[in-house]
């Protein structure tokens, strides 16, 4: 899922005040204005993110009987740095923490499944082709075309049908 506008931007800011307070002078009375002031930035952002997370997760909870996630934290995945970053940022974990418990008190099931290989598998005659992160559409031989995230969300919730049963 990728952080909506209104985060980036945020996300945005922050970096510029962070890079504010690295400009200011070690225990000059700018550095602690530009410290305050990334701060208050950084409650922001966090709150937002928060407030985010559960209004997703409640929407998923309301509307899906099972909520199938790839497990990002399975070793392995989070080799790319750049990857893990983003992952990081876009309060994943938060997102998936909000679900769990909300589907759990709402009686609805969540599977975490291992990732590999989601993005690369063809959902519907199961062949790996093999494609970089740039590549946003799933094209196979079999002459099944899908966007990438659609033919990675099926194969998850494929993969979470089967630990079900
Ligand atoms: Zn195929």
């Amino acid at each position: 899922m990728e952080s909506p506008q209104f985060l980036r931007k945020s996300e945005e800011k922050l970096k510029r005040k962070q890079r504010a307070v690295s400009k200011k002078k070690r225990g000059s009375g700018r550095r602690r204005k530009a410290v305050r002031k990334l701060a208050k930035v950084h409650e922001k952002v966090a709150n937002q993110r928060r407030d985010y997370a559960h209004k997703e997760s409640r929407k998923l909870v309301n509307e899906y009987g099972l909520i199938a996630f790839e497990d990002l934290n399975i070793q392995g995945m989070v080799k790319n740095h750049h990857l893990a970053k983003n992952i990081a940022d876009s309060g994943w974990n938060q997102l998936v923490q909000f679900v769990t418990y909300k589907a759990e008190s709402a009686g609805r099931q969540v599977v975490q499944v291992n990732p590999w290989g989601t993005s690369q598998q063809c959902s519907n005659c199961g062949e790996i082709v093999k494609k970089s992160l740039t590549v946003r559409v799933h094209q196979c031989p079999c002459g099944y075309v899908r966007d990438r995230d659609e033919n990675a969300a099926i194969n998850i919730l494929k993969l979470a049908l089967h630990n079900v049963s």
